[in-house]
């Protein structure tokens, strides 16, 4: 594949921004600079640096996001800023999405990814993707919340009830709740239906993946095969 595709395919701008940047030699590889637009690589695991920033090419981007208090899952936030702003700018220029979206003062794991067909599996209904969640409530909690939890609670504009697939108490304020769903506000929403408050919210996982407590808030890393299939 020509260099100029490459960047292009990996988001470093318009076709027209790609050639001007590898004109201007300021991009290379294998450690040389090369300032030939058409010139053939493979690109399957090729690494180039652009403005000494090493980038490896990727078809697609699927990673994960240690996401901190005050950020919006938007490309255009209204009230806060983007988690978009903690990536490279080119993520977000080819197109990476969030895989379904955390509120603005809800930290830990998001996933993200420029994989449509990824990012609808794991945000449609149907698949029912269990998601951990701890929560931190204003109240104690007692087993008779837990109960109506377990059994489900009717929220506002629902049909049915939703319940949650697993609640545990870790202590006094501190729940650990697992859902199937993705409704707007579902956890704060159905912790207040059971007579109780959320504060605070963490996700740790996402189905059989958990967020690494080596991922510090604010930072992300690549999702590796074994993540991927700890999706599944
Ligand atoms: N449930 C919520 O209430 N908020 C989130 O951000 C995620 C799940």
């Amino acid at each position: 594949m020509d260099l100029e595709s490459i960047l292009f395919r990996q988001g470093f701008g318009s076709r027209r921004q790609c050639r001007s940047l590898i004109a201007e030699g300021r991009v290379a590889v294998g450690g040389s600079v090369c300032a030939d637009a058409n010139e053939d690589f493979p690109p399957d695991d090729l690494t180039f640096d652009v403005d000494g920033t090493p980038w490896r090419y990727r078809e697609r981007a699927y990673l994960m996001l240690n996401k901190p208090a005050g950020y919006e899952c938007s490309r255009d936030p209204q009230h806060h800023l983007s988690v978009f702003g903690l990536l490279p700018a080119q993520l977000a220029t080819r197109g990476v999405q969030c895989v379904g979206r955390l509120d603005e003062d809800t930290t830990g794991l998001l996933l993200l990814s420029d994989d449509g067909q990824f990012v609808h599996a794991y945000t449609s209904p149907k698949r029912k993707v269990p998601k951990t969640y701890l929560a931190t409530t204003r109240h104690a909690l007692d087993e008779r919340q837990l109960q109506a939890l377990t059994d489900g609670v009717l929220l506002h504009g629902e049909k049915a009830p939703i319940a949650a697939a697993a609640v545990r108490m870790r202590d006094e304020t501190q729940l650990e709740i697992t859902v199937n769903e993705g409704r707007y506000h579902q956890v704060k929403r159905m912790i207040a239906a059971a007579g109780n408050r959320c504060d605070a919210l963490h996700r740790e996982r996402i189905g059989g993946l958990a967020l690494p407590g080596t991922l510090t808030p604010g930072t992300w890393q690549w999702l590796d095969d074994e993540a991927l299939r700890a999706l599944r």
